[in-house]
């Protein structure tokens, strides 16, 4: 799977990235990650991608052309290695709509509904985004290829946003400087889900949110530690009981720290039975 993520920081986003498990999936090549300097595609002499914000107002705004350019370089690049000029990861949906008109699962998520199933994935970070999710990972592990768009100062000029972005997505409701930390924290959970990322695929499996639940609490040696005893059954090899035992105790976290996820497992275990 393909990382490209459009950035102004680029030495920040692979400093993060490239190291332990994330890094190790690298070397093998089980993920590529590259970090594309927008300021690259800056089209006047200084070098100069933000501007004014029409209207008034504090702060700056990163200007629509140099993102643009940058997107079309990705674009043009990912093409190439395709090995099909007239690969479909076009921004536009001009191509794309006959075949979404006949395909009948068109949404993400979040239930958006997107205009081109087949299109190139492009996230923009932002604020403003469905708040991103264990479920969204899932979606995005899917892909070969997707574009991480990150902002900076108070954001990026809505027309290329408009143009090239089919996703926004948010790590919270919180303001942050830059979408390099939130870029980092999609490639960091979408790339444990590429099969050989974790060593053991299993780990991936029984893990907070992939059904709906919080992970039960876990133990390793020794026993007894500051006069806390491993529960019995933990120690007791009946795989069972220890099944039924982790089950009742995830569920019981869920519900004291996450009552909206509780509320959700009750109301989705209802449907299924
Ligand atoms: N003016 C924008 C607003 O109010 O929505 C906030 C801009 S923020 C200071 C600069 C950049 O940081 C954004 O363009 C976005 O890429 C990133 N960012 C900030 N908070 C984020 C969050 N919670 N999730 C994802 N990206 C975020």
């Amino acid at each position: 799977m393909n990382f490209h993520i459009m950035t102004l920081f680029p030495e920040m986003v692979l400093q993060g990235l490239n190291t332990s498990i994330i890094g190790r999936a690298m070397e093998k090549g089980l993920i590529n990650i590259e970090a594309v300097n927008i300021r690259d595609y800056a089209y006047n002499k200084h070098n100069k991608v933000d501007d004014y914000i029409y209207g008034g107002g504090a702060g700056m705004l990163m200007q629509a052309e140099p993102v643009y350019l940058c997107y079309e370089a990705i674009k043009e690049k990912i093409a190439y290695a395709k090995g099909d000029k007239s690969a479909d990861v076009s921004g536009d949906c001009a191509t794309d709509e006959k075949k979404s008109e006949d395909s009948t699962d068109n949404r993400d998520s979040a239930g958006t509904e997107h205009k081109c199933k087949d299109r190139l994935r492009v996230v923009y970070l932002t604020p403003q985004g469905e708040v991103f999710t264990q479920k969204k990972a899932e979606e995005l592990a899917k892909e070969e290829d997707i574009i991480l768009l990150c902002g900076h100062y108070e954001g990026i000029d809505e027309r290329v946003l408009e143009e090239i972005v089919t996703d926004n997505i948010s790590i919270g409701d919180y303001v942050l400087t830059g979408g390099e930390l939130p870029a980092m924290i999609v490639v960091d959970s979408v790339s444990r889900l590429i099969p050989g990322v974790l060593n053991n695929d299993v780990s991936a499996e029984f893990e907070s949110f992939q059904d709906g639940l919080l992970e039960y609490p876990q133990y390793s040696r020794p026993e007894i530690w500051h006069d806390k005893k491993v529960p019995e059954v933990l120690l007791s090899g009946h795989h069972a009981n220890v099944d039924k035992w982790r089950h009742e105790q995830a569920v019981q976290r869920t519900r004291e720290r996450r009552p909206d996820l509780y509320e959700r497992y009750v109301s989705d275990s209802k449907n299924r039975t």
